[in-house]
């Protein structure tokens, strides 16, 4: 019986907060899934997470502006609303999908005092001023409108669901659910922005997450971890060609600065002509 329910999912496009909210109401059993669309593989590994664990599955997409550092990255980030809807109805695993406006989530109150604490402003929160501050409000504001059980987010952008987790924490009942980084078969981690690379830029980054993966794998066997991470962070700029901006081994607990590899990751981001990417290892 809950295999046929399960089978006959009809996805329920909702464009307002009005409906949303009637959509909702009767169910307490809710996984969240926020995207910015341009569904791919990692997006709907979330989504069947969501799909097993809870009663009803709601996906957002919204491409947040206040979260744009730069309003050229957001002019040119990638959206296919038509195509994301076909991808996820195909799934049968969603059983809403939430489109707000901007007025839908910002409408009350467009300011926010949200302020990246100064242990906080590390790795992208160095980099990209005001990114995360767009983050945690976006988060706020969808959270609470949509009061979900869970919310499910990739281990891919690490330090959002380290911050979002943090923040959510005593302003909602929603557990954060991490989920694996899914990559494709050259190893780089599927990412809407990937969309924008050549053939070129797509053998860089695999080189990259291949020899990544490989790195630290030996960095165990290294003692001056941080001596090891600068040369080779001027290698792969070097070699490739590109820009390095942090390749950093930092605690999964804490996001400090480690020098161990076990219970730590290896946070890097990078730009192949001009397109900027995350990923940790
Ligand atoms: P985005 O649409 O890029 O804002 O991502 C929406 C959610 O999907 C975030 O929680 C991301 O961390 C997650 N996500 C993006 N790429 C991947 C991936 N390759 N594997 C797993 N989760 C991902």
């Amino acid at each position: 019986m809950f295999y046929l329910s399960k089978f006959l999912i009809q996805m329920k496009i909702i464009l307002n907060n009005n409906s949303l909210y009637k959509a909702l109401r009767p169910f307490n059993d809710v996984g969240f899934v926020p995207t910015m669309g341009s569904i791919h593989e990692g997006h709907i590994s979330l989504i069947e997470r969501s799909n097993r664990t809870c009663k009803k599955t709601i996906v957002s997409i919204f491409v947040n502006p206040k979260q744009f550092n730069n309003k050229k990255d957001f002019k040119n980030y990638p959206t296919n609303i038509k195509k994301d809807i076909k991808i996820l109805k195909k799934t049968k695993k969603v059983d809403f999908l939430y489109i707000p406006k901007f007025k839908d989530i910002y409408n009350n109150n467009k300011k926010s005092n949200i302020k990246i604490a100064n242990k906080d402003k590390i790795l992208c929160a160095k980099y990209r001023k005001g990114h995360f501050e767009g983050v945690l409000d976006v988060m706020g504001r969808l959270t609470n409108l949509v009061n979900p059980k869970k919310i499910f987010m990739g281990k891919k952008d690490y330090q959002q669901y380290f911050l979002i987790k943090n923040y959510l924490k005593n302003k909602c009942k929603a557990s954060i659910i991490p989920c694996k980084t899914i990559r494709n078969k050259s190893k780089i981690a599927l990412s809407s922005r990937n969309n924008h690379l050549d053939l070129n830029g797509i053998k860089k980054a695999s080189f990259l997450s291949k020899n990544l993966i490989k790195f630290k794998r030996n960095l165990a066997n290294r003692k001056k971890i941080k001596q090891n991470l600068k040369i080779q962070m001027k290698y792969f700029e070097k070699f490739l060609k590109i820009k390095i901006e942090y390749l950093e081994l930092r605690s999964i607990k804490n996001l400090k600065i480690s020098n161990t590899v076990k219970g730590s990751r290896l946070f890097v981001a990078y730009y192949i002509d001009n397109i900027r990417l995350i990923d940790n290892f």
